[in-house]
């Protein structure tokens, strides 16, 4: 994860270090490798440019350029930056005071939605009862796909009878079921396309509207870069999301999703994605992250 931008920023830092005192002229030049590292990385244009320009105000000052460790006070700075950028703060999934809490998924076929849902209902299973529903009913694989996840994790399932195509219907009975079961969160999987289209937007609402989820949940691919910050951003102009999940943070993702995301769309990143398993999900901490991109 990150690799490429972590030794560009390494090489940065390892320079200014080796001049012991900086100009503004070092600086300078140290910032434009910065910002080179970043679009490199895919991160969106203009989130990069404001970056460059904060760290550029704060680390140009005379308190840093005549202090004794100029380089780690600019290297402060750009932690410092980069924890902004991703939000500072851990923010886990909340629960509803009014149960049953309803996590809607949302998101581009192959990104993980299916998998990300029986990820968190195994999660949340330590202290609460969860219920996986299928609502994405326009690939009947899905509905196998996460029938299937939910008894390796060990929840019950809800899923379309037999030629039911609305997905309306089957997320109100799954939500019927949940005092006879004692479900108290509700996981809803929801229809994917390859693209954004008008069609798949006015289904995601309806349902929305439908099951009024205290969570709305967009899982994005992070190997998709800025692309996944632009599905972020159109996912959240009409649907409203309180939290991103980015998956494949295992693999050779260049991190333009991860520093963009909540600057672009001001939804937190909730959850990384890090691996196949079903076990393989974790909190998405801007803290770790700044600290693996700085090494
Ligand atoms: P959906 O179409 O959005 O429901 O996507 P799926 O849940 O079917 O996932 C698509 C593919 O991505 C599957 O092969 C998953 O195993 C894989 N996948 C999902 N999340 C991750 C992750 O965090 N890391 C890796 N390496 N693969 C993942």
């Amino acid at each position: 994860m990150f690799d490429s931008l972590k030794d560009r920023f390494e090489k940065v830092f390892t320079s200014l270090r080796g001049k012991g005192k900086l100009t503004e002229e070092d600086v300078k030049l140290a910032l434009r490798e910065v910002r080179l590292a970043l679009l490199e990385a895919d991160v969106n244009y203009k989130v990069v440019k404001d970056f460059v320009e904060r760290v550029r105000q704060r680390a140009t000052g005379q308190e840093v350029l005549s202090s004794i460790t100029p380089a780690q006070q600019v290297y402060a700075i750009v932690f410092e930056e980069l924890l902004d950028l991703m939000g500072r703060e851990v923010k886990p999934l909340s629960i509803s005071p009014k149960p049953p809490t309803v996590y809607m998924m949302v998101g581009l076929q192959g990104s993980g939605k299916t998998t990300t849902a029986a990820k968190i209902a195994l999660k949340m299973k330590r202290s609460h009862r969860p219920m996986l529903v299928a609502c994405d009913l326009r690939r009947p694989a899905a509905v196998e796909q996460l029938r299937v996840l939910a008894s390796t994790v060990g929840v019950p399932f809800v899923g379309p009878e037999e030629g039911e195509t609305d997905p309306i219907r089957v997320a109100r009975r799954a939500l019927e079921r949940c005092s006879e079961t004692l479900v108290d969160l509700v996981i809803v999987d929801t229809a994917g396309r390859f693209q954004i289209d008008q069609e798949l937007m006015q289904e995601v609402q309806d349902l929305k509207g439908a099951v009024n989820p205290h969570e709305v949940l967009l899982v994005v691919d992070s190997m998709t870069g800025q692309e996944a910050v632009s599905v972020a951003s159109a996912f959240n102009d009409r649907l409203g999301l309180t939290g991103v999940v980015l998956t494949k943070l295992d693999g050779d993702a260049r991190g333009g999703a991860a520093l963009a995301i909540r600057a672009v769309t001001g939804t937190p990143v909730r959850l990384a994605g890090l691996g196949e398993k079903v076990d393989d999900l974790e909190v998405f901490d801007p803290n770790k992250m700044a600290q693996r991109i700085l090494g």
